[in-house]
């Protein structure tokens, strides 16, 4: 079944791809376990996936720890703060949702301390939803020189949650909107700086994404079914 999903998904990326011009092998799929038992990442991972997406560190955590012999990269994807940066780094591959300097100076530091250079992304909230995180676009190039010159963490590019919608064309003006930041951002020639990674798209929209750029989608309901937050 999750096995069957991967598979489905994995064809829509390339038929976005072809639709785009694109070689399928720019994106990788993040399949989003975030609430989802351990048994259900093994399936995942009999059928190839290997890169997984958590929201929470505490999870991200666990989950590591009981499948620490097998190839997984975890990438967590959720609002990280401050105190619990230590344990992210030890743990994910890339953190997707940095939204301030302060964070990016924090994970920098624990980086320091485990000799470690951190992937991470810049979130924006492209949309400018109240109820989300992320810094706006106008103040990504602000912050991408404030951190240019922290050592432990190399900035790879951006991340983005788009609306939530029924109709994915909607956000495609945001996916695109993001893809031009990270034109814009390489044209500065920014020391220390060349982005390439660009993190948008989930279950309802990844299409669209594609099509207008993304290098990772993250998908979590199609592959893995409806999140139940009440067990
Ligand atoms: C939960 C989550 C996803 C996956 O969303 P689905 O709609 O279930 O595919 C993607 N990105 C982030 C940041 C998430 O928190």
């Amino acid at each position: 079944m999750i096995g069957q999903r991967i598979a489905e998904v994995r064809e829509q990326i390339r038929l976005h791809c072809e639709k785009a011009g694109r070689n399928p092998s720019e994106v990788t799929l993040i399949a989003v376990s975030k609430t989802k038992p351990v048994s259900m990442i093994e399936e995942a991972l009999a059928a190839g996936q290997t890169v997984f997406g958590e929201n929470k560190v505490q999870e991200m955590c666990e989950k590591h720890e009981i499948l620490k012999d097998k190839p997984i990269q975890w990438h967590l994807i959720g609002h990280l703060q401050s105190n619990k940066v230590k344990k992210a780094v030890a743990v994910a591959e890339m953190i997707h949702s940095v939204d301030s300097v302060s964070l990016a100076e924090e994970i920098n530091k624990q980086a320091v301390k485990i000799d470690k250079v951190q992937d991470i992304l810049l979130e924006i909230n492209v949309a400018e939803e109240e109820s989300k995180f992320g810094i706006t676009v106008d103040s990504a190039e602000e912050t991408v020189r404030a951190i240019a010159g922290l050592k432990n963490i190399r900035l790879r590019g951006f991340m983005t949650v788009a609306p939530y919608t029924e109709d994915p064309e909607t956000n495609r003006p945001y996916f695109r909107r993001l893809a031009q930041l990270m034109v814009d951002i390489n044209a500065q020639n920014i020391d220390n700086i060349h982005v390439d990674i660009l993190s948008m798209g989930m279950s309802g929209d990844y299409g669209v994404a594609v099509e207008e750029g993304a290098t990772y989608i993250r998908v979590g309901t199609y592959l893995f079914g409806e999140r139940n937050y009440n067990i």
